[in-house]
């Protein structure tokens, strides 16, 4: 193809026409212009807060690894960062980051926030998360085995400084500390105690900290999910990671495409697990929030909603989306929605509706 050569790419349609006519050429920029503008306009509506068209509050937050991806999460109109993946800082490096990296790196980060709160995440490796420093055993560090709070409760040292980092960071900020892998509330007492003697280190050396406004687990484990009354006490919030929920529940492995179908968000015994959590969570008076992939599918966000999730937080390019859709409903219409698919199709036919779990989907939880 000559120099100069006019090429149009419709990205939409999935064609290509070397040297189109000029009607066309027109045409396709006069498209353009009109796809940014509604894109601008949706981003400028995002930067609102939600509430349902009834007024229910409803949070709509991304997720971020980097100071780049929260000013990405900033900019598409984010409440908060639901999901601060530390781990990613050390991945694909020989080396441990030592505390004043750790700190540096979420200093940024969290100034990138602009004063919204941020769920920092402890370490989440293991599983599907590789990393060449720590020496994990693809078996005993696999998805069954040693990873998450497991790994970091078995790792006081790295914990610890990890915490310490995370405590440091905190001055000035909103940060609320987020557990992955929680199974027993055990573990949750054992990582709580791991954060005062982080606060104690910290004190005794005279090093400058603010501190946490929250602490709260994922919820990804079915055990914890089916169990979640017993785990609500000891937090100030649930964040559902339905990456794992999914694939730990539908016995389908989250690397395996062929049992990808498996993986459903919209299956009845996924829908019913969250609505229990959510009234377990509701129960007492904490708040539930979704952070695995789905919360950025703005059809799926209304459904959570109407089980009860009061915070969305996926990837940074789906806030303007989810948060028009929350605003198109109102919760008893989400509710309803709710109602309808976590009966599963064709049962229950011509039954009074009922709630996944047996509860009336609450509508109100702690507020955060
Ligand atoms: C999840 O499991 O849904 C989640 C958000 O965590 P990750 O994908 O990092 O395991
Ligand atoms: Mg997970």
């Amino acid at each position: 193809m000559p120099d100069g050569t006019t090429v149009l790419v419709d990205g939409a349609a999935g064609t290509v026409a070397v040297d189109p006519p000029e009607e066309a050429a027109a045409d396709a920029h006069r498209r353009a212009a009109r796809a940014r503008a509604d894109a601008d306009a949706a981003r400028g509506a995002a930067r609102a807060p939600v509430t349902t068209r009834d007024g229910a509050p409803v949070r709509g937050g991304a997720n971020a690894a980097s100071a780049a991806e929260a000013a990405r999460a900033v900019a598409e109109g984010a409440d908060e960062l639901g999901l601060v993946r530390t781990e990613l800082l050390f991945l694909d490096r020989p080396t441990l980051p030592d505390e004043d990296e750790q700190a540096a790196a979420l200093t940024a980060l969290l100034e990138a926030a602009e004063g919204r709160p941020v769920v920092v995440r402890t370490l989440d490796v293991g599983g599907d998360k590789a990393a060449p420093a720590l020496d994990l055993d693809p078996v005993r560090n696999g998805f069954l085995g040693e990873r998450g709070l497991r790994w970091s409760l078995n790792h006081p040292d790295v914990f610890a400084a990890q915490l310490r980092a995370v405590l440091r960071a905190a001055r000035g900020h909103r940060v609320r500390l987020m557990f992955p892998m929680v199974t027993t509330r055990d573990e949750v007492e054992r990582a709580r105690e791991a954060l005062d003697a982080a606060r104690r280190d910290l004190d005794a050396a005279g090093t400058a900290r603010g501190d946490v406004e929250q602490v709260g687990i994922m919820v990804e484990v079915p055990a914890a999910a089916a169990a979640a009354d017993l785990l609500a006490p000891a937090v100030d919030f649930f964040s559902i990671g339905s990456n794992d929920l999914l694939s730990y529940l539908m016995a389908a492995d989250r690397t395996l495409s062929s049992v990808a179908p498996l993986r459903d968000p919209r299956h009845p015994a996924f829908l019913r697990l969250v609505g229990g959590i959510c009234a377990a969570a509701d129960a007492a008076g904490i708040w539930v929030g979704v952070c695995g992939d789905i919360a950025g599918d703005p059809e799926l966000a209304v459904l959570l909603a109407g089980l009860g999730v009061t915070e969305l937080s996926g990837a940074p390019p789906a806030v303007p989306a989810v948060k028009a859709a929350l605003r198109a409903v109102t919760l008893e219409e989400a509710q309803a929605l709710a109602r309808t698919a976590a009966r599963g199709p064709g049962t229950y036919p011509g039954g009074a509706p009922r709630a996944p779990g047996g509860a009336q989907p609450p509508g109100q939880q702690g507020t955060p």
